[in-house]
């Protein structure tokens, strides 16, 4: 089901319909990118003034998600999502939204390797309103019951 996509939006070719979980999602965007997707938690994002709740990498080839660290699992959650929209909306193709990622925030990763990241610094920005508008879209997919076969067939 592609009831997420706006009319007229590029978008990447996935599926979500309701009682998906967030692994089968991520399994599905990474299958659609073409390329591995890795989620790991970085504590130093929620460090300092500009502190941000996710951060998306796309190197050459591969993706990385880093996300800060929550006690809660909605705000874990709603973090992943939110970076995810930003792969299924295409964001990476948008050039005037590429910023290039400190080593102060990745010391480990080589800079050649990071080419583009979409921060979460700026929520009125358009392209941030969106992926967190689609984000909360795929949270009530995730928290609903999957269709059943009883209303595939008689719904
Ligand atoms: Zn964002």
């Amino acid at each position: 089901m592609r009831a997420w996509i706006e009319e007229g939006r590029p978008h990447l070719p996935v599926d979500i319909e309701p009682g998906i979980t967030l692994a089968e999602l991520t399994h599905r965007v990474q299958a659609a990118r073409g390329r591995p997707l890795r989620i790991d938690e970085l504590p130093a994002l929620s460090d300092g003034d500009g502190a941000l709740c996710g951060l998306w990498l796309a190197t050459d080839d591969v993706d990385i998600i880093l996300h800060a660290p929550s006690e809660s699992k909605l705000h874990r959650e709603q973090f992943i999502l939110h970076e995810l929209s930003h792969m299924l909306l295409l964001h990476d193709r948008v050039d005037d939204k590429v910023e290039y990622v400190t080593r102060s925030v990745l010391p480990d990763l080589e800079p050649a390797t990071v080419i583009k990241a979409l921060a979460r610094d700026s929520i009125n920005d358009e392209y941030e309103r969106r992926a967190e508008r689609l984000a909360d879209v795929i949270a009530t997919y995730i928290r609903s019951q999957p269709v059943s076969r009883f209303s595939e067939i008689f719904g």
